[in-house]
């Protein structure tokens, strides 16, 4: 991404710091320090007013920022909020905005009780992540990137499998691929899980192993450049049961309807009725038990939520996923998830694999 785009984004907020009726935007969270400035460190404060912006970090991440970013550094050695309280007094801001949602009680507190005598913090909520909700052209390239990372690491380890392996070295496998294919790490925890652990929608790799006759979900994502992808496929060791097939039809069937709804101007909510509606008319509703899907990018779970209250327009250029799933107790869970981009006539699967039920 070129300095060029993260200047074009503290424009944006500092056009928007009238509005909210303050003089500076102090920025804590790494993903939204990382989306205004491009600095990748774990400890960085932005601050940023009508005339600059500053990046404070530790010595560590010196040679870092400099590198990466195009504002003023300003290195401290002992904890940013001094720095941070310095360089307000100094510039004469008084009403600043902070993270409300970000940032943790220890450090609201150290800056409150430093803060120069006429300064005050203004709370502020999901302003960034209203600006992050749409992803620019190179964020998509970034995501696409991620998908296909994430994709291919799944394509080269199933073709390998074979029942006996256990979630968690299926897992390690999956995540050692995708490294070795240039993700940074995985977006999250990979899940993976066999037989009728299936019906926890979240479960933690076990020292299970996958065995025949039995279903494997695996839902995985890369960050890759900052970036994340996020899928869900299910295989199945053998040959599958009536009810395996009909409960898996049952939940594409829902995923196409979701994807189906997804368009520029439609509600969060209606997306997720789609879903709803088809797994209803297969007994399934009750035992769809997780919302559609969500946005991502520089975080795996970003707005809008798409789900039964998701008050969300889409909008071309928001990057989502669409996983609806059915889990039945004591038989399993299938889950089908796609990331796809809201396009200006409708939607774009990222994902390239392929969605028939895979047996092995
Ligand atoms: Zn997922
Ligand atoms: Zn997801």
């Amino acid at each position: 991404m070129d300095s060029a785009e993260f200047e074009r984004r503290r424009q944006s907020v500092v056009a928007g710091l009238a509005t909210r009726k303050i003089d500076a935007l102090l920025v804590s969270s790494p993903p939204n320090v990382r989306y205004l400035s491009g600095f990748t460190g774990s400890n960085g404060n932005l601050l940023i007013w009508k005339n600059g912006t500053v990046l404070f970090t530790d010595p560590r991440y010196d040679l870092r920022a400099r590198e990466e970013v195009s504002c003023q550094v300003k290195v401290t050695r002992g904890p940013l909020v001094l720095d941070v309280v310095a360089r307000i007094g100094r510039i004469g801001l008084r009403r600043i905005g902070y993270e409300q949602t970000r940032m943790t009680c220890d450090s609201f507190e150290a800056l409150k009780n430093r803060l120069p005598m006429k300064a005050s913090l203004v709370p502020i909520a999901s302003w960034m992540e209203e600006l992050r909700i749409i992803k620019s052209p190179a964020e998509l390239a970034l995501i696409r990137r991620s998908v296909e990372t994430n994709s291919r690491a799944f394509e080269q380890v199933t073709a390998r499998l074979k029942a006996g392996v256990t979630e968690r070295a299926l897992a390690a496998e999956l995540e050692y691929r995708m490294r070795r294919l240039g993700a940074e790490k995985p977006a999250f925890d990979t899940i993976v899980a066999g037989g009728a652990r299936t019906a926890l929608p979240h479960s933690e790799p076990s020292s299970a192993r996958l065995e025949i006759g039995g279903l494997v979900m695996v839902d995985m994502g890369a960050l890759q450049e900052g970036y994340s992808s996020d899928m869900t496929r299910m295989l199945y060791l053998g040959v599958p049961t009536a009810k395996v097939k009909r409960t898996y039809r049952a939940v594409l069937e829902a995923q196409l309807a979701a994807l189906d709804a997804v368009r520029p101007g439609a509600l969060a909510a209606q997306v997720h009725q789609q879903a709803r509606r088809v797994l209803k008319s297969y007994g399934l509703d009750r035992a769809f038990v997780h919302s559609t899907g969500h946005g991502l990018g520089l975080e795996i779970h970003e707005p809008p939520r798409i789900g039964k209250n998701g008050k969300t327009r889409l909008e071309a250029g928001m990057a989502i996923t669409i996983e609806p799933g059915a889990y039945l107790e004591g038989f399993g869970g299938i889950r089908i998830e796609d990331t796809v981009v809201v396009t200006s006539s409708g939607y774009e699967i990222l994902t390239p694999t392929s969605k028939e039920l895979r047996t092995i």
